[in-house]
């Protein structure tokens, strides 16, 4: 008899509430006091129904026909959303979880709020008009090496995580208006490699092997860019492309690991400066002003490869 009733039951799952007889199962399984929760909405009361508050919770105004179950076994990710912009995961409707996304998507998209410390590294750019660029290194206060981490963790968003930050980096950050809205990260470096071309056609016709990030044909290196986990699509055609670099190494001291603005603060020059701010003479290199062609960039993605082509002035910059 149990596996009669059972049967009727889950064959509602799937046919039109407005049925009577199919109400009535429904009430059936309304009324069973089981350990699962049930929060199916139905889109026609049942006057004789037991109202519970997880139904009314759950219903909505919508004209289908069918009833719709969701069974809670406190799954972490029931209702979890992720924003297509800042990468949080978040359930909507949830007073707490929006305001913590709220803050966390300004904070991305505008920077962490940063009040200062008393004792900063400041980089000194004639060039620059507004806002400061502060260094941070391994012999920082750890205050300061916490927050050069918590930016580079927003880095991490669009760049991929878990490679960016390591002990010998020097993080360079912009300053406006009390937010750290851009970051560089620098890594002392022995050799780079030119370019030779940066062709994303010809690159995708050879089908590179996946297992590798360097392949070499005949004096040429081919340098496979890494595709890193992205917030969004639209990001994705930034991570594509790859870069042809002549075999010969180069000798280089600089190398540009990662560089990244907030979103509403980018084509303002920001991330030129930082790049000033690298090679200013006690800077990056102790006693050495270096020269726009002698910082080398680390897997530009597509927006990389026009920064540094712009920014070296050549097509041929040095990549490692
Ligand atoms: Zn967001």
């Amino acid at each position: 008899m149990i596996e009669s009733q059972m049967q009727t039951k889950i064959s509602s799952f799937f046919k039109s509430a407005e049925n009577d007889d199919e109400d009535d199962d429904l009430s059936f399984w309304e009324k069973q006091e089981d350990d699962i929760i049930n929060t199916y909405s139905r889109t026609r009361p049942n006057p004789n129904a037991v109202s519970s508050p997880s139904n009314t919770q759950t219903q909505r105004p919508n004209n289908t026909t069918y009833a719709q179950f969701h069974l809670d076994f406190g799954q972490s990710d029931f209702l979890l959303r992720a924003c297509p912009t800042c990468g949080m995961n978040f359930t909507p409707g949830d007073p707490h979880d929006d305001k913590s996304h709220t803050q966390f998507h300004k904070s991305f998209t505008h920077g962490i709020q940063f009040r200062g410390w008393t004792q900063e590294t400041v980089i000194p750019l004639p060039t620059l008009q507004s806002g400061r660029i502060l260094v941070v290194s391994e012999t920082a206060p750890s205050s300061h090496r916490k927050k050069a981490q918590e930016v580079v963790r927003m880095m991490e968003i669009e760049l991929g995580s878990e490679w960016i930050l390591h002990h010998l980096c020097k993080v360079y950050l912009f300053v406006s208006l009390h937010r750290i809205v851009g970051c560089l990260v620098a890594e002392p470096i022995k050799e780079a490699f030119k370019v030779v071309s940066a062709s994303l056609d010809s690159v995708k016709k050879r089908k590179v092997k996946p297992c590798s990030t360097t392949l070499q044909f005949g004096n040429v290196i081919f340098q496979r860019e890494l595709q890193k986990k992205v917030a969004s699509v639209t990001h994705s055609e930034r991570m594509e492309g790859a870069l042809f670099c002549h075999s010969e190494p180069t000798a280089a001291a600089c190398g540009i690991r990662a560089i990244w603005v907030t979103p509403s603060n980018r084509r303002k020059g920001i991330a030129t400066q930082l790049l000033d701010a690298v090679r200013v003479r006690k800077s990056f290199c102790t006693g050495l002003e270096l020269e726009h062609s002698q910082l080398a960039f680390s897997q530009p993605t597509s927006a990389g490869k026009a920064l540094a082509t712009s920014y070296t002035g050549t097509g041929s910059f040095l990549a490692y």
